[in-house]
């Protein structure tokens, strides 16, 4: 036979056998998408829930409180029940105290041995000094924070959630969304016994955290990695000062400790390169002996040294920051830190997160029916605005602070860090407005501090006397000051943060001294 004949006829088999694969699968999909969206029909009918929520952390927990409270029917699906072992989230802000009692559930930093906290005590080159929050009167509130065990804290809105008789807290794992021409319609996931099954629900929620899978199909933002946190803990000991924050001002980064709670203390510090010690050799413990503990204060330093020293587990934690975006599909709101991260120097994640909540839960509640994409997008829409001020502030002011924080060999960037530590030790206004940035949405103060700060460090710079020098260097801090916030603001959208109106809406609605 003629090979030319044999090879067209493979070739038309081959087309034919690609062509009836294709069909075949495409098909299959499309037939178990009706099938998912048959079921999640059928579930709504005969009485399904309101709203699924993916994760039950922090926010999660406190969304399902929230949405329970408002008469919705909740399922959360949190992967592990068990109480979280992680080094984030240890620190409440006073803001993030107000918001959870707005929200019913200041009784979950009760019983956690949560530690009081009033301020901050900052370390740099042998000299320290003190910031306090302030009291305002703008800020309907006790200016205090706490430390505690951030999985003991989780557990306690766990079970705060699941008291309400309409949430139902499974322990399993999403696997995907289920979709029906871009709308979600609920979830796949494994279930405790290992099971592959659905729920389905006019809306989902997706709050599964920094490391989320599901917001990728749904935002366009990208998580950024800036540097990593490494961290243990010093146990059966108490600082001096056991209600500050100590912050210590070190090469190539900060590091912290405080106590979280009334025996354990957190010690951690940063590094900006991936390229880490190992912990698993001892490589990183002897790193932290020989480069970071001789620049920790003598006073502080046999604390610091003792969980190293007692074996304590060491820790090491991602530091990302990625600014929000709403989703591309409906039927799905994504929430926390899988929408919205930043550096978490100034321990502001969480107050974030319970302002978010406390903002969407109020605008869903007039809603009858949450299956009414449009309704939930012009909500959306409407949270996305009102966040703004209060995010916005937070977020460029944690990374712009972070930012400043790292050691240089420039001398003008280092003139910044010095200033920023003379500015917070200046006492009075200066202190306290910039504490006070940490609690509210106050986004023309946090241009004015940053302003002075930059101004007084020129200053700094160019005394005794300006010679051609100093006033080179101090043009290049004033470029570098601007370098540092220009893109954090360009993120964060610099209309709707400044937007004086949408500040007031929001001191007016949230910050307000009602509290639940
Ligand atoms: C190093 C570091 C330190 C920080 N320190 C502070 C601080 O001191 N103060 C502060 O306010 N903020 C801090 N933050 C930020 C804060 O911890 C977070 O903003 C907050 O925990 C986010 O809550 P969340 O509910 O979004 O995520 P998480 O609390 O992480 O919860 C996500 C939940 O989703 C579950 N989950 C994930 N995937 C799935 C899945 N497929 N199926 C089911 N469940 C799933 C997880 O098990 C988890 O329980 C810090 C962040 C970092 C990185």
């Amino acid at each position: 036979m003629d090979m030319a004949f044999v090879e067209v006829c493979l070739r038309m088999l081959l087309v034919i056998v690609l062509s009836w694969t294709i069909y075949h699968v495409t098909n299959r999909k499309k037939k178990k998408a009706t099938k998912l969206a048959d079921v999640a029909t059928e579930e709504r009918k005969e009485g399904g829930p309101d709203v699924i929520i993916v994760g039950a952390g922090v926010g999660g927990s406190a969304l399902a409180y929230a949405l329970a409270k408002d008469g919705r029917r909740v399922h959360v699906i949190e992967r592990d029940m068990r109480e979280p072992v992680r080094m984030m989230g240890e620190f409440m802000q006073p803001g993030g105290r107000l918001m959870l009692s707005k929200l019913g559930l200041q009784d979950c930093l009760e019983g956690v041995d949560a530690q009081k906290s009033t301020g901050i005590r900052l370390f740099k080159d042998g000299k320290e000094t003190v910031a306090c929050f302030p009291v305002d009167t703008n800020f309907p509130y006790e200016p205090s924070g706490r430390f505690f065990h951030n999985g003991r804290f989780v557990q306690r809105l766990r079970q705060k959630a699941s008291s309400l008789p309409n949430v139902r807290l499974e322990e399993g794992t999403v696997r995907s969304l289920i979709e029906e021409k871009r709308v979600v319609k609920g979830v796949t996931y494994k279930n405790s016994s290992g099971e592959e099954t659905t729920s389905s629900a006019p809306l989902t929620v997706v709050c599964d955290g920094c490391h989320s899978n599901l917001r990728r199909s749904l935002n366009d933002n990208n998580a950024e990695v800036t540097a990593y946190e490494i961290g243990y803990i010093s146990r059966n000991c108490r600082l001096e000062q056991p209600d500050k924050l100590h912050l210590i001002m070190a090469k190539p980064s900060f590091a912290m400790m405080y106590q979280i709670s009334s025996t354990d203390v957190r010690c951690n510090f940063e590094l900006l390169s991936k390229n880490l010690p190992s912990v698993s050799n001892g490589e990183m413990a002897s790193f932290v002996k020989n480069s970071i503990a001789p620049q920790v204060p003598l006073k502080l330093r046999k604390t610091f040294l003792k969980g190293l020293h007692e074996g304590s587990h060491i820790k090491i934690t991602q530091a990302k920051r990625m600014p929000a975006t709403l989703s591309r599909k409906k039927g799905v709101i994504v929430l926390g830190d899988a929408f919205n991260m930043r550096h978490p120097v100034i321990a502001s994640g969480m107050m974030v997160l319970l302002s978010d909540i406390l903002i969407l839960s109020r605008l869903l509640k007039p809603l009858g029916n949450l299956g009414d994409e449009n309704e939930v997008s012009e909500v959306m829409k409407s949270f996305y605005v009102l966040r703004k001020p209060m995010s916005a502030t937070v977020n460029t002011l944690g990374n712009s602070f972070w930012q400043v924080l790292i050691a240089s060999t420039d001398e003008a960037k280092e003139a910044m860090r010095q200033g920023c530590f003379n500015y917070l030790s200046s006492g009075g206004f200066r202190t306290s407005g910039l504490m006070a940035l940490i609690g509210g949405p106050r986004p023309l103060s946090l241009f004015y501090h940053l302003f002075v700060i930059s101004l007084s460090s020129i200053g700094q710079l160019l005394s005794p006397f300006p010679t051609p020098l100093r006033v080179w260097h101090s043009l290049r801090l004033l470029d570098l000051s601007l370098k540092m916030l220009v893109p954090h603001l360009k993120a964060e959208g610099i209309g709707q943060m400044l937007s004086p109106t949408n500040a007031a809406a929001y001191r007016k609605s949230y910050m307000t001294a009602t509290v639940v």
